[in-house]
This record gives structure tokens, C-alpha cells and sequence, in this order.
């Protein structure tokens, strides 16, 4: 899922899978969906 995050005053989505914040929920949403951390090789 994307999360919302406050940081300096703005608003960051982030990836809850790896951390990486984005300033626009379009890419937060994109990049979720191409996430390696979705599928952590540990797990297997
Ligand atoms: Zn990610």
C-alpha cells in the first residue's frame, strides 16, 4: 500500500514495502506496483 507521511510541512507518499517516498501519489502507486521489496527473496 501507499502511505501518506507529513514531512517538512508537505505531504510524501509512501511505499510501505521499501520506505522510498514520492511527492506525487501517481508515482507512489507506479512504483508500488514494480516494488522488489513486494517479494522478498528471504520469504522463498
Ligand atoms: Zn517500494
Amino acid at each position: 500500500m501507499v502511505a501518506h507521511t507529513e514531512r517538512d510541512e508537505r505531504t510524501w507518499f509512501e511505499c510501505e514495502e521499501c520506505g522510498l517516498l514520492f511527492d506525487d501519489r501517481a508515482d507512489a502507486r507506479q512504483h508500488e506496483g514494480a516494488c522488489d521489496a513486494e517479494d522478498p527473496p528471504y520469504l522463498q
